[in-house]
């Protein structure tokens, strides 16, 4: 997390002079592989984070000499839970580090190992290395994995990408698509049945698409087969969950033209390659071009990186954000810096490997937070040991189309994260059980534990908070087997049998 401290007093805004606040940083564009010159993998990502850090503390001088900023960037600090686990471990605990980015969206480059052939789909094994590198301790804590398919693999073995992108998804435990139209030769071919079909598939699956843009006419053509699918009934079912996220913000940031497919609602842009002007011109025409839409602005761009393609010039848009020349509030910056991928992320990570055990629910009445730090314990122990496999940890986010205003450290920092209240996916040793535990913290001291082994069910878990309705579903199930304690260590003790 990035800590920030306010440069001078913002009355109409509630801040004092010299109050820091933590900023939660997603990086919703990374790629790890191997393709010619560029090879990636996490302990590169770390390490590029790191210097991210160092180069924006080199420019920070210069704009404090000139009076640009608002806040000042003073510190990077990792959340406490992953730097738990990565410090649980000798061969862990030297990756600690480069925590100005907490958390990063992955997938492939077009490998050197990503050609298919006769009936097999490219990016298989690549599909599989992100999956490897995305969903183990300690790197779990900190990467969410997203798969890459051709779209044109159809013209050899129909169906191949989407039963690509199927597999990812459901057996993999990928969350999210990469699409690049230029790499795949497909350009000219979006509005194409082929490239329908996997969108379609991505859509009902309810992963979000990341597309390459290169230019507003590539961003319109993805728009044009959006509108395409919103009128065809036979998507109705796909557009209920598609997501559309236009890499590099179709390198086209002052251009109204390509605001107004912002305007669209399941149309979102990514900052990477965007660089010096081009980054005050993306913000300041969004906020202009989006004002009186069904959301606010800021819901709809999505901080990256694109490394290992590009490097340190996604520092200009932390700074920007943090500067005078910034439209928005600290809540807006959270959001756009983290909150959004998130967002749209939305589900914890599960496999089909889950099976139908009955869900069960343990509570303490007292102590959540003794009560949570020793069940952690225990719960990193198991992962260190390799009793069990850390696949993912994901923190519970506040309602769709609200983000809190920040408050500062010096009272208690929330930033909108709760990082009280979360899921874990884990694995038994011998892989043969998948299982969730969800941590919630309730009011009067109250913390509940959910451990739930049921794939429909854990696909229908949504990381925002205020999805009542949606774990309604579980409530038949979790009121008949609810069991409740009232110290942690009877709360624990009851937990750690099941955990298998
Ligand atoms: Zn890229």
């Amino acid at each position: 997390m990035l800590v920030v401290r306010a440069i001078e007093d913002q009355p109409d805004k509630g801040i004092k002079k010299g109050q820091k606040f933590r900023l939660y940083i997603v990086d919703a564009h990374h790629h790890m592989g191997r393709e010619k010159g560029h090879t990636n993998t996490p302990p590169g990502a770390y390490e590029f984070y790191a210097q991210l850090w160092f180069e924006m503390q080199r420019m920070v001088k210069d704009l404090k000499e000139s009076d640009a900023l608002l806040f000042e960037p003073v510190d990077v600090i990792p959340p406490t839970l992953p730097s738990k686990c990565f410090s649980s471990r000798k061969s862990w605990a030297r990756l600690n580090h480069g925590w100005l980015v907490d958390k990063t969206i992955v997938f492939p480059f077009t490998d050197d190992y990503s050609g298919g052939e006769g009936k097999a789909a490219s990016f298989k094994v690549s599909n599989d290395k992100i999956a490897g590198w995305t969903s183990r301790a300690p790197h779990s804590t900190r990467l969410i994995g997203f798969a890459r398919v051709d779209p044109k693999d159809s013209l050899r073995s129909t169906n191949a990408a989407v039963r690509e992108l199927s597999r990812a998804v459901t057996k993999l435990g990928l969350r999210g698509l990469k699409l690049h139209p230029v790499a795949q030769l497909f350009v000219e071919d979006i509005e194409d049945e082929m490239t329908l079909r996997v969108v379609r598939k991505a859509g009902e699956l309810k992963v979000p698409i990341i597309f390459d843009t290169r230019n507003v006419r590539t961003a319109q053509r993805i728009h044009a087969m959006v509108e395409t699918m919103r009128d065809e009934p036979k998507y109705a079912k796909a557009m209920k969950g598609l997501k559309v996220i236009l890499a590099h913000c179709g390198m086209s940031p002052g251009n109204p033209h390509f605001h107004e497919l912002l305007r669209d609602p399941v149309i979102y842009g990514e900052t990477s390659t965007l660089h010096d002007q081009d980054v005050p011109v993306l913000f300041q025409t969004a906020a202009d071009m989006l004002a009186n839409a069904g959301f606010h602005w800021s819901e709809k761009l999505l901080f990256g990186t694109d490394f290992s393609f590009l490097s340190v010039q996604a520092v200009d848009v932390i700074l920007h954000l943090l500067s005078r020349d910034f439209l928005g509030s600290l809540s807006d910056i959270q959001r756009i810096l983290g909150g959004n991928a998130l967002s749209l992320v939305g589900t914890p990570f599960r496999t089909k490997r889950m099976t139908h055990e009955t869900p069960q629910m343990l509570t303490c009445t007292q102590k959540k937070k003794p009560a949570r730090l020793a069940l952690e314990t225990i719960l990193i122990k198991k992962i260190t040991e390799g009793a069990l496999t850390l696949a993912s940890l994901d923190y519970m986010l506040p309602p769709k189309k609200t983000w809190p205003d920040l408050q500062p450290i010096s009272a208690g920092g929330d930033n909108g994260i709760y990082f009280d209240s979360y899921f874990m996916t884990l694995r038994t040793r011998d892989d043969t059980r998948e299982f969730i535990i969800w941590i919630k913290a309730h009011p009067n001291d109250m913390i509940s534990c959910v451990i739930l082994n049921d794939y429909e069910k854990a696909a229908m878990l949504s990381t925002e908070l205020a999805q009542q309705k949606k774990h309604a579903i579980l409530s038949t199930d979790l009121t008949s087997n609810a069991q409740l304690f009232s110290t942690p260590s009877e709360f624990v003790s009851a937990i750690e049998p099941l955990l298998g």
